[in-house]
């Protein structure tokens, strides 16, 4: 039976990855620790369930990365994908402990494989968990309960008594609730990318149109009451990480296996059958993650991948089968779109393609002349029957807006000053270093790092 009356030293809000790596971090600190997550035991774990993988940096190749990815060389990656908004400091430091995280998470239990194929070419930099997020989590859960790390499912914090800067109490559960206390706060509830209605502030109706990837547990509820105690905030509000997914998807939790990516081997057309984006422009694993917010741009934020048979299997299939039909006017009809719009919008691209030799993983000198806008690489007529087609919508994983923190998780109110209790590490502080763009892996890291470095702190903040 878990005692709410007591006092604990930290009390970690959230059960993904951040959170976890907190608790245990803090657990070997000597402190008494109490972990509350929103879901039940089944769906614990938010975001973390679905991942695959973790970039660290590494000096040399290991049994399960095919060769070294030096820090200098993951912050430049870091530089580009941000377009330089992150904050440097806190990205050479965490890319920097990112080294160390690779051996210490495995410390933890968490086994590696090799990289899965299919998987954006990531042997060289990304770790794989074995089994995947699920099979990563139960072994950070199995091993925080070893330490004597308590657990408390179901248990939804809904609100936080904060005074200058100083963590108090938390208010568990909505019906009956419950004050807990702890002498020091570790929030990793991960962003507010399953809140709605607070995505519409930004993103107006079209944010109805939304999925989102992941767990319907991450409202942003513990990030509001942070940031409305004076917690600085950081990162702007409309940045995310906004992949195209299948539009039959779920609303929530569909997870990677509606992710597509056949984009650079065919068209996309909107709901007026016009294309609107280059889909060759650059290898898939630099250009994935961009199609969610151009999908989001198009009316009703539906868009539809056009490919022939030639294409059909030179992708990852995904959870649904594509939609197929003998003529481009039929596939049209099927999609609900106007037949004789698509029909010319494959006729002008086909007619655009230039002649070269095809290969998927250069980026080869198959292009399209004289078309606005180009398909850049990869440029195929369509003319193969059976022709497919997959409706794709913004698929959302991540927030960004966050808590800013210093290099010891510790989150910064806005006037400046270290808060005298309170530590933040995953999504809810991925701002930090994620200003926009995405490099695939480095949620986790976001994660692991600072969940280490904030259950540490937290436990020794405690302990003063
Ligand atoms: C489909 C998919 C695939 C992904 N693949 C990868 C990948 O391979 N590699 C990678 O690096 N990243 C990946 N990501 C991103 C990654 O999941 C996140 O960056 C990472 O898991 C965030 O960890 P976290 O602990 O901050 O948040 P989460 O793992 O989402 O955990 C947040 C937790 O907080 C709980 N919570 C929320 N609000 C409350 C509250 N008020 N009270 C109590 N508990 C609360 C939730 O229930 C949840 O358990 C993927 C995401 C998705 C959706």
């Amino acid at each position: 039976m878990i005692d709410l009356s007591r006092r604990y030293d930290v009390l970690v809000i959230g059960g993904g990855n951040a959170a976890l790596c907190a608790a245990i971090s803090a657990r070997r600190e000597g402190a008494s620790v109490l972990v509350l997550e929103a879901a039940s035991e089944f769906w614990r774990g938010g975001n973390t369930r679905h991942t695959r993988n973790m970039r660290c940096a590494h000096d040399s190749a290991t049994a399960s990365l095919t060769g070294p990815y030096t820090e200098d060389e993951f912050f430049e990656d870091l530089l580009r994908v941000t377009g330089g908004v992150t904050d440097e400091e806190l990205a050479r430091f965490m890319i920097r402990e990112s080294k160390d995280v690779l051996g210490w998470i495995e410390a933890q239990g968490v086994r590696w494989q090799p990289s899965l194929g299919g998987t954006l070419s990531l042997g060289r930099t990304n770790s794989f968990f074995l089994g995947g997020g699920r099979a990563m989590l139960n072994a950070l859960y199995r091993t925080a309960e070893r330490l004597g790390v308590e657990v408390r499912y179901l248990s939804e914090v809904v609100d936080l008594e904060i005074e200058n800067g100083m963590f108090l109490s938390a208010t568990v559960g909505r019906e009956v609730p419950v004050r807990v206390t702890a002498r020091a706060l570790v929030a990793a509830a991960g962003g507010f990318e399953s809140n709605i209605a607070w995505l519409r502030q930004y993103w107006g109706a079209a944010a109805d149109n939304f999925l989102i990837r992941g767990t319907p547990n991450n409202r942003g509820t513990i990030l509001k009451i942070l940031l409305e105690h004076g917690a600085q905030k950081v990162g702007d509000p409309t940045q995310c990480h906004a992949v195209a997914i299948d539009a039959r998807a779920p609303k929530y939790d569909g997870g990677i296996i509606t992710r597509l990516d056949c984009v650079p081997f065919g068209i996309v057309v909107n709901r007026n059958a016009q294309r609107f984006y280059d889909e060759g422009e650059d290898i898939w694993p630099k250009r994935y993650a961009i199609w969610g917010r151009l999908v989001a741009a198009q009316p009703d934020q539906i868009a539809y991948v056009i490919f022939d048979a030639s294409s059909l299997r030179l992708f990852m299939p995904s959870l649904f089968p594509p939609i197929e039909a003998l003529t481009i006017p039929e596939l049209a009809t099927k999609l609900g779109l106007d037949a004789e719009a698509l029909r010319r919008t494959v006729e002008t691209f086909n007619a655009a393609v230039q002649p070269g030799t095809f290969n998927h993983k250069i980026l080869d000198d198959c292009r399209t002349a004289e078309l606005d806008p180009p398909k850049s690489h990869w440029a195929r007529r369509i003319e193969t029957a059976p022709f497919y087609a997959y409706p794709v919508r913004p698929g959302i994983t991540f927030t960004y807006l966050g808590t800013r923190v210093n290099r010891e998780a510790r989150i910064i109110m806005s006037d400046g000053r270290p808060a005298k209790n309170m530590f933040a590490a995953g999504e809810i502080m991925a701002g930090n270093v994620l200003g926009r763009g995405y490099a695939a892996g480095i949620g986790m890291t976001i994660g692991s790092v600072f969940g280490r470095v904030a259950g540490r702190e937290a436990a020794r903040n405690a302990r003063n």
